[in-house]
């Protein structure tokens, strides 16, 4: 058993995979046998994921906030505080916050057997991310 009484320091998720602003806690550590992943992500209004896929699926549960969330081909769709969205293995999807609203959610994923857990594509545009919006460009 081991308490670990603070996770290391909030990173800045990176600019290479995500737009706008979001910061990650870890919340499961990655240094041991098990594959599991456990993140809380903070996102500041507008900020989002790239497009990208988790080799075992993942789940999200959101925790504060508006939220949407897209898989590939599909509707961008409203997430709330509450809210589960799971995403199977390997299909293409991104997450993040609503325009005008921050979001945070619980990540929950396992790794591949090489460790990796998920795999990047290309930024959401704003085109993408506004077509599901009812506030449009204007927030
Ligand atoms: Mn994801």
């Amino acid at each position: 058993m081991e308490i670990i009484r603070s996770r290391p320091e909030t990173a800045s998720a990176p600019s290479d995979w995500f737009t706008g602003r979001a910061y990650i806690d870890e919340i499961a550590p990655t240094d041991s046998p098990s594959r599991l992943r456990a993140y809380r992500v903070h996102f500041a209004p507008g900020a989002r994921t790239g497009w990208h896929k988790h080799p075992n699926g993942q789940v999200i549960h959101v925790t504060e906030g508006v939220g949407l969330a897209q898989r590939r081909g599909g509707d961008v769709e409203q997430i709330r505080a509450g809210d589960t969205v799971r995403f199977d293995a390997g299909e293409d999807h991104w997450h993040g916050a609503a325009p005008g609203h921050f979001m945070t959610h619980l990540a929950l994923h396992e790794a591949d057997e090489n460790g990796n857990d998920a795999y990047w594509g290309e930024k959401v545009s704003d085109e993408e991310y506004f077509a599901g919006s009812p506030e449009g460009r204007a927030a």
